[in-house]
């Protein structure tokens, strides 16, 4: 933790609170997401790591934000993540009109390209919303949050909760 200077807050979600930091010795800007053990303890931590193991082991795609490094921080665990500028709520709470038919289209396509990777990664999202796309600087779409993902197997041997919701 002492690697990274915090810049500020940038979001707060129902699994963790997000920051701004820059990695001291590159200067590098990242977002670092705290999950405290109290949240892992609302699920199982073995399964939680295993999402991330899951996530830091799929290969960089464009459409799904790149986890950087995790590492232990006080009772529970620090996520480091690429910067984005924005999310796609923030982006249509600020904008003046609804967005263009192109705009939707182009962020349609990038979030479906970004759904089929993680399917061809065995992981289910299982929490897609407006929230958790996030936005780059040159209008890029990217996948986060994958606090409610699960690894699935495709043979169907795995049983799942059949209602995962959150509003
Ligand atoms: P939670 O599980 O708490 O919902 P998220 O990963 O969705 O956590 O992050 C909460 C918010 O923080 C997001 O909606 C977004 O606005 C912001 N955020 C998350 N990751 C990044 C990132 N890599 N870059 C910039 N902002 C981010
Ligand atoms: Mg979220």
């Amino acid at each position: 933790m002492d690697q990274y200077c915090i810049l500020g807050r940038i979001g707060e979600g129902a699994h963790g609170v997000v920051f701004k930091a820059k990695h001291v010795e590159t200067g590098e800007i990242v977002a670092l997401k705290k999950v405290a053990l109290r949240r892992l303890e609302d699920g199982i931590p073995k399964q939680a790591l295993r999402e991330i193991k899951a996530l830091q082991e799929m290969e960089d795609n464009q459409y799904v934000v790149q986890l950087k490094a995790v590492f232990p921080h006080g009772a529970g665990f620090v996520l480091a993540f690429e910067f984005m500028l924005s999310d796609l709520a923030e982006v249509v709470r600020h904008a003046q009109r609804p967005l263009a038919q192109a705009q939707v289209k182009s962020y349609l396509q990038m979030l479906l390209k970004g759904v089929a990777f993680c399917h061809a990664n065995n992981i289910v999202h299982r929490d897609l919303k407006p929230a958790n796309l996030l936005i780059s600087a040159s209008g890029q779409l990217k996948i986060a949050d994958f606090g409610l993902a699960r690894v699935f197997s495709p043979d169907g041997s795995r049983l799942y909760t059949h209602q995962v919701a959150t509003r």
